[in-house]
């Protein structure tokens, strides 16, 4: 008698190692850290992403057709994780 198998049923379910992570990894950026008084804050998965939004923003609100690179380097530094 060889067929001696454990018939639980039960098979070894494989673990998978689940990597749940940076599902959400949104940055977002406040028009106030910039130094406007203004309450918008762009959101985005990626800096580029809340720097494009940033960037309509300020040209929709602010008046500003593009934005300067001294700006900009200010921009990017008050994105923050949210
Ligand atoms: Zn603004």
């Amino acid at each position: 008698m060889r067929l001696t198998r454990m018939a639980t049923g039960h098979r070894l379910c494989r673990s998978m190692s689940l990597r749940s992570r940076g599902i959400q990894m949104a940055k977002i950026l406040r028009c106030q850290d910039v130094g406007m008084k203004c309450d918008f804050v762009a959101r985005g998965e990626t800096e580029q992403e809340v720097l494009k939004r940033a960037t309509e923003h300020a040209g929709a609100t602010h008046n500003m057709k593009s934005i300067p690179p001294e700006m900009l380097a200010k921009v990017r530094a008050a994105v923050r994780d949210q």
